[in-house]
């Protein structure tokens, strides 16, 4: 009896449920469903309407709710044989094998199997099976309704409750063959789970190499975004730029002062495309994120980022991270070079003896010490990375910000602005909140957790792709900066210049050491920020593990 007077759980639901609990509970829970086609690909595929008409005669669609069951679903086919209704799911893959034998799939029974019961709610008719049709094999499986059928369904129905009243994640399955057909699999990262219990462990990719949607970044300040037919149209005046199909684009982000219409606003959101509002000082405005379905995964990080303890775990292995690979950076830009003539023989130094220091810290107080030792031993030796032959106003002689006041700076604070932007974009996707992070304390101009994660990334997405495009003099002086009082900025053609190679490099593809596998710079963010939460949700121990060789 649904005596709480809880919303009643979906058919499909249970069927989830059946494959891997923790798929209903990314599902139904947390509300993750990957839009696309493929969703219940190699689960259960139901035949496309005009298909089944087209093969069964007495095809109808009924949609049933029983407040008694605690179920509601969609049947899909039901045929009446001697005077008694049959329902029947349509499969499109094959049945179970049984040695010689055919059976169905257990999460095909209980799905058919709780059709019945609403089917027998609802006319008052005993159903005594149900039928299951997997096309693949062209076999139809006969599925008796019988008290042990029944049972499995009331105690599913009781469990999918449980679990919807849960904070906590199930576990991975235990059968890593289900996961290989999983639409959650780039969620749930079963393989680094198990990688991350088990050190021997080679995960196989199940998480997407590349991004599937481009970001686009409007720079001309009198731009118009609207909305045409399912299209993005971005128009300067009475000339229209540019075209894009909603389906295309992942994120839009808007520099300075481009407008949008509510309707491509409107569009956006229903098509979960993110926007980011960047002001031309390159402070990070706003961003919309649509959808709900974050509270559980906010609540775990609020309960677990409120622990001193994590903080400082988190906090070490990131700074760890930071500091080995703009080492490791350095060590690699003067291979071969006399480095005490390079006078980087001081920075490397402290930054040795800081990562020692950082293995240690017992506080999070210290361990910023220690990380911002390391980061001015850094920019120090940084300024000995650039050629001579670059003109002088484009040499580094050492940080400053809010505002730039040389060009180099200008572009490292643009370059630091997008990849804001990147990594806010990856915190939106996966759902964590950005105000509350492990190691920056808050500043109302940036999100912490932002901060914090953007640290793993400085060096190998914009440092290096810095250094690498003033040493082959891609930067002009004059055209690519605008100058005033001192302040520096980054001209219209410096910005375009910019992002450019910031998108290059978040195309580019490297070998993850840790897990073992290729993805774009654009995924590993992702990743990494994936990898964060399972420190609280699940297996801990493989965030922040990524060095540049
Ligand atoms: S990837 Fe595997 S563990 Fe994760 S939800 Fe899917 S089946 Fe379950």
């Amino acid at each position: 009896m649904n005596t709480l007077n809880e919303p009643p759980i979906r058919v499909m639901a249970l069927h989830a449920l059946a494959y891997c609990e923790r798929l209903f509970y990314l599902e139904e829970v947390e509300e993750i469903r990957l839009a696309d086609a493929s969703v219940y690909a190699g689960r259960s595929l139901h035949l496309e309407l005009k298909q089944a008409e087209d093969e069964f005669a007495e095809w109808t669609t009924f949609e049933l709710s029983s407040e008694a069951l605690g179920l509601t679903g969609k049947v899909d086919s039901l045929r009446r044989r001697d005077g008694s209704f049959i329902p029947y799911e349509h499969k499109r893959g094959k049945s179970r094998r049984e040695g010689k034998k055919t059976a169905a799939w257990p999460a095909d029974t209980l799905q058919v199997c709780a059709y019945g019961m609403l089917i027998e709610e609802e006319t008052g008719q005993c159903i005594k099976e149900g039928r299951i049709r997997y096309h693949a094999d062209n076999i139809t499986i006969r599925v008796p309704l019988d008290e042990t059928a029944r049972k499995g369904v009331i105690d599913a129905v009781a469990h999918a409750r449980q679990l919807r009243n849960s904070t906590n994640r199930p576990p991975i399955t235990v059968n890593d063959r289900l996961c290989m057909h999983c639409s959650l699999a780039p969620v749930c990262l079963p393989e680094e789970e198990r990688l991350a219990g088990n050190p021997g462990w080679e995960p196989i990719r199940l998480f997407p190499a590349d991004r599937e949607a481009k970001t686009i970044h409007v720079v001309e300040q009198r731009a118009r975004i609207s909305k045409s037919g399912d299209t993005l149209q971005i128009s300067v005046g009475d000339s229209e730029l540019k075209t894009f199909p909603v389906r295309e684009v992942g994120a839009l982000v808007l520099h300075g002062y481009p407008q949008i219409t509510t309707q491509a606003l409107h569009m956006c959101a229903r098509n979960e495309i993110l926007i980011h509002w960047i002001s031309w000082g390159e402070y990070y405005v706003a961003g919309l994120t649509p959808g709900s379905g974050v509270v559980q995964r906010r609540l775990r990080q609020y309960q677990a980022l409120s622990e001193p303890g994590i903080c400082l775990r988190l906090g070490r292995k990131l700074t760890m991270a930071k500091v080995e690979t703009a080492l490791r950076y350095l060590l690699r830009a003067t291979r071969g070079r006399d480095r005490q003539v390079a006078s980087i023989d001081e920075s490397i130094k402290t930054m040795r003896s800081s990562l020692k220091l950082i293995s240690r810290a017992e506080g999070i107080d210290t361990l910023r010490g220690h990380e911002g030792l390391a980061g001015r031993a850094y920019f120090h030796a940084l300024s000995s990375l650039i050629k001579d032959e670059t003109p002088e106003t484009l040499k580094f002689s050492g940080r400053n910000r809010h505002p730039p006041r040389d060009r180099f700076n200008a572009l490292l604070s643009y370059g630091y602005a997008l990849l804001y932007q990147a990594v806010m974009q990856a915190i939106m996707s996966v759902g964590l909140e950005p105000a509350l992070g492990f190691f920056h304390t808050p500043r109302s101009s940036a999100y912490p957790l932002v901060m914090d994660v953007m640290e793993l990334f400085r060096v190998t997405l914009w440092d290096m792709v810095l250094i690498g495009s003033i040493n082959r003099l891609q930067w002009h002086p004059d055209d690519d900066f605008d100058v005033t009082r001192g302040r520096v900025w980054l001209s219209s053609a410096g910005r375009k210049k910019a992002i450019t190679l910031f998108e290059k490099r978040l195309e580019e593809t490297w070998k993850h050491p840790v897990v073992g596998y290729s993805l774009s710079y654009a995924r590993m963010i992702e990743l990494e920020v994936r990898l964060l939460e399972k420190e609280w949700t699940g297996q801990a121990g493989l965030f922040a593990k990524m060095r540049i060789r």
